[in-house]
């Protein structure tokens, strides 16, 4: 039994011996396809078989623990292994692990989260479309977008304006709104007609000698522009924006920019989408981030992961009563021809409400606005290290950015693998960080102590240390 200041995490220790790790591994290789599986590789070296979880620890089938400041995938904010959370989990399968939420049917927990979240969200965004994940909510907010519009008769309205660099997931049209280049390969195909990218709001990368606030404005103008470009306002259905960019490297847009990208679609009627799949639930200390943290009021929020901390798979696409109005307007006739078979699940819908419970009960919001800037000060000082160029991001969303030279940004070559090094080195340690290219991401569980977070701070410094020495040995950098 461990306790913290927030709970009381169960070990289910020392059964390792059941798992044949070779074994796992072996049939693993042979049937399980992974998201970003990299062939080559993966044929020699295989997958690490994690089996166990509590709180924000990660045991692999041979028992190794590892403290994974990743958080699963930037998903399991209140930590695993709740017993809480498992037993209103099983609660539900007992009760009725399923219910058909086409047409005029719904079920207790569906209908108790959607309110919820109406509760939680900012301004008048009261209605909720449920899905499986965030890819599958950002799918809904585009079917969305294109009923609303075309019911109010504005049915040029098409083109949707994204960001190069941005996630929003990876259904054939998420990953077309997403404009991250690495996956953006030749061998899948993507919509281009009517999705748009604009620049990146990435200023450690702004063209050299620009401010803060002329790179801010020159982006505002680069929006107004592509929209004079695509025929006006007329032909521009809406705007996705993550309020941070998540895996496209935790950019925190600069000061006011989201605020004026909003400002924008207000007066081009353009609706204003925040994907919150990664920082709404506690990453930045709130609910949401849209309104308490940028200021900015969506029209739609789409959001998944730390819903329910990852113990279900659950997405929502929660939308104002506008647009609702327009949608549902009596009298005509209309359906909306859009759902799932798991709209609305009941199991996973209730780990949701057990998860907002927690988060509320445990005072983990308050936790992560004491904790969090303590979090990103500490790591900020990796700064004085010679590779790394920039330490970013807000509360526990953190991204280190290496270089090989501080002065012209340099990056290594892309063989060097720096991230992955990293990465590896920290592992060794008991630490697990995510590389992304040159990249190394955090976004651990919200339930961190200052102890794990020193822990993490100084793991981290050894392994980004332990890298430069051997790439001094391997000739592969110099200071
Ligand atoms: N949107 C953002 C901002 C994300 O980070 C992700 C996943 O990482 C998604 C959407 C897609 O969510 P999912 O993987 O649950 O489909």
């Amino acid at each position: 039994i461990v306790k913290s200041r927030f709970h009381t995490w169960v070990m289910i220790m020392g059964n390792f011996e059941q798992y044949d790790t070779a074994l796992i591994v072996e049939d693993d290789k042979a049937h399980f396809l992974h998201p970003w599986q990299e062939f080559d590789k993966f044929n020699k070296t295989g997958a690490l078989p994690i089996a166990q979880a509590e709180g924000p620890y990660i045991y692999d089938t041979d028992g190794n623990r590892l403290l994974d400041a990743v958080g699963g995938m930037w998903c399991t904010n209140i930590g695993l292994g709740r017993v809480e959370m498992a037993e209103a989990i099983a609660d539900q399968a007992r009760q009725m692990a399923y219910a058909n939420p086409m047409v005029d049917m719904t079920n207790v927990p569906g209908s108790q989260l959607a309110k919820k979240l109406a509760q939680l969200a900012p301004g008048d965004l009261n209605h909720v479309f449920f899905s499986c994940g965030g890819s599958t909510a950002i799918d809904s907010a585009l079917r969305l977008i294109h009923f609303y519009q075309n019911v109010r008769g504005m049915t040029a309205k098409k083109h949707i304006i994204s960001r190069q660099e941005a996630y929003h997931g990876s259904t054939y049209a998420a990953m077309s709104i997403s404009g991250k280049q690495a996956d953006h390969i030749p061998e899948f195909d993507y919509m281009t007609e009517t999705v748009h990218h604009l620049s990146c709001p990435y200023f450690y990368r702004a063209p050299e000698g620009l401010s803060e606030a002329a790179f801010t404005d020159m982006l505002i103008a680069e929006f107004q522009e592509k929209i004079t470009e695509l025929g006006g306002a007329d032909k521009v259905a809406a705007f996705f924006a993550e309020p941070i960019m998540g895996s496209g490297g935790v950019i925190v847009p600069p000061e006011n920019y989201l605020k004026r990208m909003w400002e924008v679609c207000q007066e081009n009627d353009i609706l204003f989408v925040a994907d919150e799949v990664v920082t709404a639930f506690g990453r930045l200390g709130h609910w949401f981030a849209s309104e308490a943290v940028f200021n900015v009021q969506p029209d739609i929020i789409t959001t998944a992961k730390g819903l329910t901390s990852g113990y279900q798979p659950l997405g929502a696409t929660i939308f104002s009563e506008r647009i609702w109005q327009v949608i549902s307007a009596p009298g005509n006739g209309r359906y909306f021809a859009h759902g799932f078979t798991y709209t609305g699940h009941p199991v996973a819908c209730r780990a949701a409400l057990k998860n907002i419970e927690i988060i509320e009960r445990e005072g983990i919001l308050e936790h992560v606005r004491e904790v969090g800037p303590y979090f990103l000060q500490q790591l900020k000082t990796l700064e004085q290290l010679p590779i790394v160029g920039e330490v970013r991001g807000n509360h526990f969303m953190v991204c280190i950015e290496n270089v090989a030279s501080k002065g012209t940004r340099l990056l290594f070559p892309d063989d060097v693998n720096i991230g992955q090094r990293i990465t590896d080195e920290c592992a060794s340690r008991g630490v697990l960080i995510r590389p992304i290219g040159h990249l190394n991401v955090l976004s651990p569980s919200l339930v961190l102590t200052v102890d794990e977070i020193d822990r993490i701070v100084a793991t981290l410094r050894d392994g980004i240390s332990a890298v430069m020495v051997a790439l001094q040995a391997q000739s592969l950098w110099t200071e």
